[in-house]
């Protein structure tokens, strides 16, 4: 179980990889782009050679202490076994040995990997297919054409003129690939959020159910709920899986609007930090002082939203500009007059006490988590990991850069083809790497010179 607070880094996870025999040995693989750092923290080694075994004595990086002595591994992505960054330890099976060495990946601030939810395991299959990897690979190849086009025609083009249509079709090949790399790179980070979860801040004044819900949703009472305002002070997240779905689901400080205390005016401070970088926020609202009469909720919710001071996070005006569900809290005080009022909005009313209008929450919870992950069965691969999506765009703006060169008036054809080794390479990170005995091969097969 997890309960920890943590600032955000959870890229880097942790797990147990085999079974937990009472001797024997056990496997922990951490995987993610701090995971050397748990064999510098946990054991001083430094510049370790990939894929060869260590017998090391294992710390904890906190209060040195010896764990085990046991053996550790490096794997550099992309050719580890997660693709990502990876470190293993195979210590005595031990069960006090294994809890000493997961806290202690802990204090590295890494995340426990959770079982798998539905919807990632769906991902983790397509992967799995090499989905993604024949669509990069598939890039690749374009580009490896490409350039052997191009270098056929720096040889070739002062005996022959008909070559420079060659050039003109490839370019326009390159123009065609830039434009799918970037549809590719807009989408929304739907796989890395999949995989990594989905960041949901709970919001609203002190005392409007904040933690009340979070409990609901977390299916235990793992946050402290009190009548007293500012409770909850510090961020703090809990995994859940929520319709399916992987959540990130964060309890904030409440947002109180004149308060002395400098401890709730920090919590405040990373309440609203918090929300400005969260994929769905849940905005909370008490209903309790409501009275029918006099109840103009487009109204209440901009001054709210105002009172709040998250007017630039989450605009009233022209409908709220981000992904955000309105949550009215409390509708166990209020009267059936002020119900009928509440049910014309787009708001979902519930009670954290009765549970009455929770299936109609997870339902309007679901929908969001579907458009922020997508739906990895029906749509085409989206990019799973943060690294990729930093070769992709790399990998564009080398394009980007070839093909403004190569339209100059004067230009250097053999410096604009480097800018698409450069882009090959840049796939090749993702993929595994491409020889130039792949580009040869492509030179001589499928380019017939002199004809
Ligand atoms: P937070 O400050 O926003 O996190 O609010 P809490 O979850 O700590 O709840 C504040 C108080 O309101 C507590 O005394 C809760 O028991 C109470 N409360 C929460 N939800 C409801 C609800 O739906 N109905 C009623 N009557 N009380 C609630
Ligand atoms: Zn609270």
């Amino acid at each position: 179980i997890l309960l920890t607070r943590m600032n955000g880094t959870l890229s880097t996870i942790y797990a147990l990889s085999s079974g937990q025999g009472k001797c024997g040995v056990a496997v922990v693989r951490v995987s993610g782009s701090a995971a050397i750092e748990a064999l510098r923290k946990m054991t001083n080694l430094t510049n370790p050679e990939p894929r060869r075994a260590f017998l090391r004595k294992i710390f904890d990086p906190v209060t040195r202490d010896v764990i085990d002595k046991g053996l550790c591994l490096w794997f550099p992505g992309p050719t580890s076994f997660t693709g990502e960054d990876s470190v293993e330890f195979q210590v005595h099976g031990g069960s006090a040995i294994l809890q000493a060495i997961m806290s202690a990946l802990g204090k590295l601030k890494f995340r426990p990997a959770e079982p798998e939810t539905e919807q990632q395991r769906k991902q983790a299959l397509l992967q799995a297919d090499g989905n993604l990897k024949k669509l990069y690979n598939n890039w690749k190849a374009i580009l490896s054409k490409s350039l052997a086009h191009i270098e056929a025609y720096i040889d070739f083009s002062e005996d022959d003129n008909l070559e420079g249509n060659i050039l003109t079709i490839t370019n326009q090949t390159i123009k065609d690939l830039i434009s799918m790399i970037s549809k590719h790179l807009a989408d929304g980070r739907k796989g890395e959020i999949l995989r990594v979860g989905v960041r949901t801040a709970i919001i609203g004044r002190p005392n409007v159910g904040k933690s009340s819900l979070m409990n609901y949703l977390v299916q235990r009472n793992a946050v402290i709920v009190t009548p007293i305002a500012g409770t909850t002070r510090d961020v703090v997240e809990l995994n859940a899986n929520i319709c399916g779905y992987p959540v990130i689901l964060a309890d904030t400080a409440g947002l109180a609007e004149r308060t002395q205390d400098i401890v709730e005016i920090e919590g405040i401070r990373r309440a609203k930090g918090y929300a400005k970088h969260a994929d769905l926020i849940i905005l909370m609202i008490d209903a309790s002082s409501f009275v029918a009469s006099q109840l103009d909720f487009p109204e209440y919710l901009k001054n709210y939203i105002n009172q709040l001071e998250m007017s630039e996070i989450i605009s009233a005006d022209n409908g709220l500009s981000r992904n955000c569900v309105i949550v009215v809290n409390k509708t166990d005080l209020i009267e059936e007059e002020v119900k009928k009022e509440l049910r014309k909005i787009e708001a979902v009313s519930i009670s954290c006490t009765t549970e009455e209008g929770f299936g109609e929450l997870m339902e309007s919870l679901e929908k969001k988590f579907q458009t922020i992950c997508g739906n990895p069965s029906r749509e085409d691969p989206t990019i799973s990991q943060a690294r990729h999506r930093t070769h992709l765009t790399n990998c564009v703006e080398y394009l980007e850069k070839y093909l403004e060169m190569s339209s100059r008036e004067k230009y250097d054809m053999v410096i604009a083809a480097q800018q698409i080794r450069n882009a090959m390479r840049e796939l090749g990170k993702i993929t595994g790497d491409i020889s130039t005995e792949e580009i040869l091969d492509i030179i001589f097969t499928s380019f017939c010179i002199g004809k």
